[in-house]
């Protein structure tokens, strides 16, 4: 998408005061990522469908849409299986695993509904809570946020590291991220349309949401152990999405070096001043050997540390410049028009 149809776009969504769907009777749709999910997919459609049955709110129609991130399992062949018994079932079989954020990207691109809401496949986001996510639609709230107060389902490391990376962020980033708030959220369609305009290929999905804007109101969680299987991320993936969310939110990396330069430069200064008298008084002494090493490679450590994170931009500049697509699409199942690649 070109600049000014962004900006259009944007504006347009703005213009709304999220009033899409509240006249006329909304359509729901549910986006899913899967990703090795088989042993919870049954008992999701079930809890789901309950759910979405006592609704306090009167729905059209409503669509699952599930987008099967290259899984290994069996998780796409279930899914068929739950095409035939109902109807609202659609799903998108990505050609490998492209990660949760692509996954996200296409189920939110190929929703339709007024109302979207999106939701984990291992049952830790209860389809129970969606009840009340509506309520606040309704009341007006364009996003809805769902946020865990307690990460007790998370190892002790996980959850001292994951506090650090929000503080951190919020220090040095644009953009305000809900501490606790992941990836279960309802959205309504202007919000939904604001998000697929973004350009960008590396997704930060958290951050993104709330560089949107837009009405936001925030429901509490209790996440749920995963009913099956086993979490995907590993430390050194979420370490790799955390460094994805700084760099994509903030330039603060990259500009700090100069401050740091600049004060080395004032203290070697001094030190170099200090050096010319103390030559001129006393003379020159020989012995310095351990203050040039520690001096050099102090120094060294630094030059490398900060053409590391020019690598990260430019290598970020980089995928975007390559310009491809965010995730390859390989099945379509119960859609009727072919939705345009990323
Ligand atoms: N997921 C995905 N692609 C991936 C990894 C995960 O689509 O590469 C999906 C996964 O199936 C689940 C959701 O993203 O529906 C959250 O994943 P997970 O439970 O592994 O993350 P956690 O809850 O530990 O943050
Ligand atoms: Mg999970």
């Amino acid at each position: 998408m070109s600049r000014p149809d962004l900006q259009q776009a944007l504006a347009t969504a703005a213009s709304l005061p999220a009033a899409s769907g509240r006249t006329r009777i909304p359509v729901l749709s549910v986006v899913i990522p899967l990703y090795n999910e088989s042993g919870s997919l049954g008992l999701l459609h079930q809890r789901l469908s309950a759910a979405l049955d006592t609704l306090p709110l009167e729905v059209g129609r409503r669509e699952l849409v599930f987008v099967d991130d290259g899984s290994r399992d069996t998780t796409f062949a279930e899914v068929g299986m739950l095409r035939a018994q109902d109807a609202n079932v659609k799903a998108i079989r990505f050609a490998r695993n492209f990660g949760k954020e692509a996954a996200m990207a296409a189920g939110l691109r190929a929703a339709s509904g007024d109302v979207v809401v999106l939701m984990d496949g291992d049952l830790q986001h209860p389809p129970e809570l969606i009840a009340e996510m509506v309520t606040h639609w309704q009341q007006g709230a364009s996003m809805v946020t769902a946020v865990r107060r307690s990460r007790d389902t998370d190892p002790w490391l996980r959850r001292q590291l994951s506090r650090a990376f929000y503080s951190l962020f919020k220090r040095v980033s644009e953009v305000a991220l809900a501490e606790g708030g992941g990836d279960f959220r309802l959205f309504d369609r202007a919000v939904v349309d604001a998000i697929n305009s973004l350009p960008e290929r590396t997704r930060f999905m958290k951050g993104i949401t709330s560089w949107v804007g837009f009405r936001q109101v925030e429901v509490d969680f209790e996440p749920e152990e995963r009913a099956a299987g086993a979490s995907a991320w590993s430390m050194l993936r979420l370490l790799r999405y955390a460094v994805d969310g700084l760099s994509t939110f903030s330039t603060l990396p990259l500009r700090v070096w100069s401050l740091v330069g600049l004060v080395m430069a004032a203290i070697s200064g001094l030190y170099g001043g200090w050096l010319v008298v103390r030559t001129a008084i006393w003379g020159i002494d020989v012995p310095g050997y351990a203050s040039i090493m520690v001096a050099v490679l102090f120094l060294s450590g630094i030059q490398l540390i900060s053409l590391g994170v020019l690598g990260e931009y430019v290598g970020r500049i980089f995928t975007e410049v390559k310009a491809r697509p965010l995730y390859l699409v390989a099945e379509r199942i119960g859609f009727e028009r072919q939705e345009p690649q990323a």
